[in-house]
């Protein structure tokens, strides 16, 4: 049809299955296998049915935006909130990768940022990792349009020193630069100190994992007030209630309950110390994770055929049929409970697979 090729083309990311079937074993897209935190639901039955007669705060100006800046120490200029980080770091795409140079990620990161670059029509360079999945701080030096990369990476769980992120940043001090923070709160390192020296650093995190809320779509970012003024300026231009007034209020308590915080993130830290011992027994190699999940090859059976016999008994892994990737399987940290079941079904898949 002629109206077709005045059509915007999109190919979409493809996230992780979200079956709707009862008793299903959901290690597949790294959810918090706890509750967020008692507060949390108990707001959930304060929350005010009047109030939703009105338009909601402005994220800039709202309470959780000066509760994340209480518990991080930091300005609410300094802070940023969307619709969960895929929100705010396609906005950031939007705001800062204006300079028609490519920018720069790895070639195995999350499989968004080609998506948002190719819908907003920004080019773009894959630097690849090495064999061990690391990556190379040298690799983005060259001029470009901007740098961005997850850490710890995803799906690798490979958390980059600090020291290396601020190689990448002091080779880029003309470009935006952002660090998807998505997974730091399960062993990492942020890079959130560096942004006091370093005006051109976007610092990316998100309810979604560590806090329990992927359901409730709260992402944020913070970095120097002028990069989160432009954001704003942008986001506001695009919608200006972004954010609702349920995810608000219930954010706050999020944050507020660091006790809980914690000990859940402790907790599936522990979980994941055991589920190293039993896949290592199992067959399996991976790298260290700092995420909470695991990037797992076995020495026999291909991964395709494990993540289809797990499918089989309910247990829902990611897996990729990509260059580099397509013998590994990413396993997200569940509950202990889900973890043991998983154990079992993976000695019956690989002895059944591929006798000693
Ligand atoms: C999960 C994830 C996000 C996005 O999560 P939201 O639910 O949109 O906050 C962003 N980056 C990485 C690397 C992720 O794994």
């Amino acid at each position: 049809m002629k109206w077709e090729e005045n059509v915007r083309r999109a190919v979409p990311y493809i996230p992780g299955e979200q079956p709707q079937k009862e008793g299903v074993i959901k290690l597949n897209t790294n959810e918090n296998p706890y509750p967020p935190a008692p507060e949390v639901e108990r707001k959930i039955a304060a929350l005010e049915t009047d109030k939703m007669r009105l338009y909601p705060a402005f994220p800039d100006q709202s309470d959780l935006a000066a509760a994340l800046a209480a518990y991080y120490h930091i300005d609410k200029e300094q802070i940023f909130i969307g619709v969960g980080s895929d929100d705010v770091l396609s906005m950031a795409f939007l705001t800062f990768f204006q300079s028609g140079k490519p920018i720069l990620f790895p070639d195995i990161t999350y499989s968004f940022y080609d998506v948002w670059a190719d819908l907003y029509r920004i080019p773009y360079e894959t630097r690849a990792l090495d064999e061990h999945f690391l990556i190379r701080p040298e690799d983005y030096r060259q001029p470009n349009g901007g740098v961005i990369f997850p850490n710890p990476n995803a799906p690798t769980g490979i958390l980059l020193g600090l020291d290396k992120v601020e190689e990448i940043l002091a080779a880029n001090r003309d470009v935006v630069v952002i660090v998807d923070e998505a997974y730091v709160d399960f062993g990492g390192v942020s890079a959130l100190p560096l942004i006091d020296r370093y005006d051109n650093l976007l610092v990316v995190q998100t309810f979604s994992k560590s806090r329990a809320m992927a359901g409730m779509r709260i992402g944020y970012a913070m970095g120097n007030p002028r990069l989160i003024q432009y954001l704003n300026d942008v986001k506001y231009s695009v919608n200006s209630y972004t954010m609702n007034y349920a995810a608000l209020e219930l954010g706050v308590e999020a944050v507020r309950n660091e006790a809980y915080f914690r000990e859940c993130c402790d907790r599936i830290i522990k979980t994941r110390g055991r589920a190293e011992e039993e896949l290592t027994r199992l067959g399996f190699t991976f790298p260290k994770s700092c995420s909470n999940f695991i990037f797992a090859s076995h020495k026999r059976v291909p991964a395709q055929v494990i993540f289809d016999r797990l499918k089989e008994r309910d247990i829902y892994v990611r897996h990729w049929n990509k260059e580099r990737i397509g013998n590994y399987l990413r396993i997200t940290i569940g509950t202990d409970e889900q973890m043991e079941a998983l154990y079992a079904a993976l000695e019956q898949i690989c002895r059944e697979a591929a006798p000693l």
